[in-house]
């Protein structure tokens, strides 16, 4: 067992937290508050190769494993959790499955792109009366001679209104099962494809969250993402590394509420002496050191396993729900510790609570993360082997 990061890991580490503390942390407070999207970070995490870290050179990408795709998360969401949304869309849950679904031709031609910063791509599953329970999705495929007409409508997709690409999930088959469901991408520019921006969110409202809607949109055939029928297989596998990012990124947060909270109990005093002397405030920023540490290696785990090719959903899953939930209780903890001045937007904690919650919800809440767990532990669920294994890494190929 090996705890060291690599001389690229490092690099790659450092680079991201020079990126965000550079482009991220200085505008964050004013996009914030003005629920204004950076669209001139995409360029600039483009340029800094973010955007196809974990994916093979010949594919567009970097080339490095997945644990530095996790490093990045950690440190972008250090800073501003929509900044590490754009990882877990693109990254996360489309390019990688591209790489894993993909033929040869859809590789060259959405992957490369995408890998290597000039198209941006978007995931949408979740509509208005399915969120939690995907295969109850509506969204239909027809097809007519070499194209499918796709109708419906996506909601709550994260860069609804910039990415140029999607993947989409609609239904082929009539039986109202999962097995109907296929995936397909989908171009903005195509006929009958619009977005629409959610406005008012709680959280990562320096983000971009819209619908996107499909209206007789002729999708050409060799767009369909693995085999009619497979979609709902193809979703759940992109979650898997969907949600590793999502984890990771919760990380970062908790990290930056330590950084935080360690800063101000320092200076702020009550009694003669700075607060952290104090030791109800000593417990909140312990609690926050064990669930870093833990969420860490949770989410290095669950790479390791993505490193090596062996499907890891309950590791993801695991990982997911404990680092998402440590983020959270650790903001609520650090807008304690900040006391009034934690309940302005003056400080960075109460925009960390705020976004927070949106990773208990999102890539599965809470509650299904809970489900899945107690599923694999009473024996209701296993990994059956799939047509496309996730791709190993492979540092001599990548
Ligand atoms: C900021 C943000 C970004 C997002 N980005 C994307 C994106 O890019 N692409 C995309 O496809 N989706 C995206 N989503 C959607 C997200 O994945 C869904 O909101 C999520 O899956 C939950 O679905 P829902 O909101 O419909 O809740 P529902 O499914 O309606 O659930 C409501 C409540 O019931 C609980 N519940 C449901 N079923 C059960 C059960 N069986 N047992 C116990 N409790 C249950 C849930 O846990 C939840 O508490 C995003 C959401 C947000 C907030």
């Amino acid at each position: 067992m090996d705890f060291a990061l690599t001389e690229e890991h490092l690099m790659v580490r450092k680079m991201a937290r020079e990126f965000a503390e550079r482009e991220i942390l200085p505008s964050i407070q004013e996009n914030d508050r003005a629920q204004t999207f950076d669209t001139s970070l995409l360029p600039k995490m483009a340029e800094q190769g973010f955007l196809g870290v974990t994916i093979p050179t010949r594919y567009g990408g970097v080339g490095m494993d997945y644990i530095a795709l996790a490093l990045v998360c950690e440190e972008l969401e250090r800073a501003d959790t929509s900044a590490r949304v754009i990882m877990s869309v693109h990254m996360g849950l489309n390019n990688l499955t591209l790489l894993q679904w993909g033929t040869e031709e859809q590789k060259q031609k959405y992957l490369v792109p995408q890998a290597q910063g000039k198209k941006v791509a978007g995931y949408g599953l979740t509509e208005p009366g399915a969120g939690t329970d995907p295969a109850a999705l509506k969204a239909t495929a027809r097809k007519e001679g070499d194209v499918y007409i796709l109708n419906g409508e996506k909601t709550w997709i994260s860069l609804a209104d910039v990415a140029d690409n999607f993947i989409v999930f609609a239904r082929t088959g009539r039986t109202g099962t999962h097995r109907d469901i296929s995936a397909f991408i989908i171009e903005r520019t195509f006929p009958g494809v619009s977005s629409m921006p959610i406005h008012g969110k709680l959280g990562v409202r320096a983000g971009d969250t819209g619908s996107i809607i499909m209206e007789d949109v002729p999708v050409p055939a060799e767009n369909l993402l693995g085999y009619e029928g497979e979609g709902f297989k193809i979703a759940m596998t992109a979650l898997d590394n969907g949600r590793y990012t999502v984890g990771a990124g919760a990380v970062g947060l908790t990290q930056a509420c330590i950084d935080a909270c360690v800063k101000y109990a320092n200076e702020r005093e009550t009694f003669g002496v700075p607060i952290g002397q104090h030791q109800l405030v000593q417990r909140m920023i312990s609690l926050m050191v064990q669930r870093v540490e833990a969420g860490r290696l949770l989410i290095w785990r669950a790479g390791w396993l993505k490193n090596q090719g062996i499907r890891n959903t309950r590791e993801t899953t695991l990982a997911k729900w404990y680092a998402c939930d440590a983020s959270f209780d650790s903001a609520a903890d650090a807008v304690q510790i900040y006391g009034a001045y934690g309940y302005s937007d003056e400080y960075p904690v109460e925009r960390f609570l705020r976004n927070s919650k949106g990773a208990v919800i999102y890539e599965g809440t809470r509650e299904l993360q809970e489900l899945i767990q107690a599923q694999y532990a009473l024996g209701y669920r296993e990994d059956r082997p799939l047509r496309c294994e996730p791709v190993p890494y492979d540092p001599d190929t990548w």
